[in-house]
């Protein structure tokens, strides 16, 4: 993935005033192969940036097209990411600084990474075709969001059945 970087002289010129943009950025799939998924499109990132007192605050919103597996009932789905992205980024005068990606390099800021960052942070730990999916029957594998079977029904009653405590409360 090439850096991608953002022109803030716009922003320079005009410290203090709000400079709108919209940029496409292509993400890289490796981010999200462990979760099963893959981007289905570039990312779109809308906001705007200000410059001012020597920093630059970048404030926008990041789309993305996903494509993944419900961790649930194992269907592939398509799901539209949106997350926001907030970074102060400052002028760099110590060169040696090298560990920062907030930094300002002459006119402009690489994004990439506060992007990708954000797209970490806000993934969902499970990612579900739906917020409902009713996920696989444990016994005979079967999809229940398509299927109605009643095989869990059938091991509760006969864990009921086992339960010594249960007979015991039947026969009162
Ligand atoms: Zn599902
Ligand atoms: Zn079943």
């Amino acid at each position: 993935m090439c850096a991608m970087l953002l022109n803030i002289l716009k922003a320079k010129n005009q410290q203090g005033q709000k400079v709108e943009f919209e940029q496409s950025l292509a993400l890289d799939n490796d981010l999200i192969s462990a979760k099963g998924g893959e981007f289905t499109c570039d990312a779109t990132v809308k906001g705007y940036y200000l410059y001012e007192d020597e920093q630059l605050h970048l404030v926008a919103n990041v789309s993305v097209g996903l494509l993944c597996v419900c961790d649930k009932c194992g269907e592939k789905f398509e799901k539209t990411l949106v997350f926001p992205v907030e970074e102060t980024f400052v002028e760099q005068y110590d060169l040696h600084d090298n560990e920062s990606y907030s930094i300002i390099n002459g006119t402009s800021i690489k994004i990439d990474e506060v992007v990708t960052d954000n797209l970490l942070l806000s993934l969902p730990t499970k990612l579900l075709c739906k917020e409902d999916c009713k996920g696989l029957c444990q016994v005979c594998g079967k999809n229940k969001n398509y299927y109605t079977c009643h095989c869990e029904q059938i091991q509760q009653e006969l864990e009921r059945l086992d339960n010594p405590f249960d007979k015991l409360k039947n026969r009162r």
